[in-house]
């Protein structure tokens, strides 16, 4: 059984690893800031609320983040292993998931994986990211550009550039990811399930590295 969490500032690979785990290992992404992206744009209460936060680069109120994730966990998909990437992101939000996975689904985490990477690749990674708003995929103008212009590959979408992937609020993400969640480091060291890679290498490179801890 595999429930790992993926610490890491934006842009650290989070996600791509993510996609190429759950296709190996068969197990479900949680992705906060997808979860709430899809909120925003259903235009429901909690992404209209969260939307000031994330626009502004700070993170969403505890409360919010743990109640969405309270509903997500009761999806019966997690029962066979689960990657949680952007949460937590607090060490509120830490003792909150722990209590959730003792009390709900009567498991806990068995892998912490730290991306660390350098605050200047961050900020390239993140000003030249574009999205497909369809299915999630992640592209780099210049790293990993789409084969057609701005389309996705895999089903043609226009890709987009977050509105927080802009580079004065790549900066403020920075900020508060050195200030609040690189915290979460400390909270998990001890754990004997932590690990830290550096994400600064080629994603080929950082999978294989994965696939050591994971097993
Ligand atoms: P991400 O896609 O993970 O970079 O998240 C985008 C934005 O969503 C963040 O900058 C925050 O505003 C918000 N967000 C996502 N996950 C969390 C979380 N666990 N706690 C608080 N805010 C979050």
């Amino acid at each position: 059984m595999i429930n790992l969490i993926f610490l890491g500032p934006p842009g650290a690979g989070k996600g791509t690893q993510s996609a190429r785990i759950i296709d190996e290992y068969k197990i479900v992404q949680i992705s906060t800031g997808d979860l709430l992206r899809a909120a925003v744009k259903a235009g429901t209460p909690l992404g209209k609320e969260a939307k000031v936060y994330m626009d502004g680069g700070q993170l969403v109120p505890d409360s919010l983040i743990i109640n969405m994730m309270k509903e997500r966990f009761e999806s019966d998909d997690c029962q066979n292993g689960f990657i949680l990437d952007g949460f937590p992101r607090t060490t509120a939000q830490a003792v909150a998931l722990d209590e959730m996975l003792q009390n709900e689904l009567k498991t806990s985490v068995t892998h912490i994986i730290s991306l660390e990477v350098d605050d200047e690749v961050v900020v390239k990674r993140n000003t030249g990211r574009r999205v497909c708003p369809s299915c999630g995929a992640t592209y780099h103008i210049k790293f990993n550009p789409p084969k057609d212009g701005g389309k996705c590959d895999k089903d043609g979408e226009t890709l987009v550039h977050r509105d927080d992937d802009q580079e004065e609020t790549i900066r403020k993400r920075l900020g508060v990811y050195h200030d609040t969640t690189s915290l979460l480091k400390d909270y998990y060291s001890k754990s004997g399930k932590f690990f830290e890679l550096s994400g600064d290498d080629h994603p080929d490179k950082v999978y294989s590295k994965i696939k050591e801890i994971l097993g």
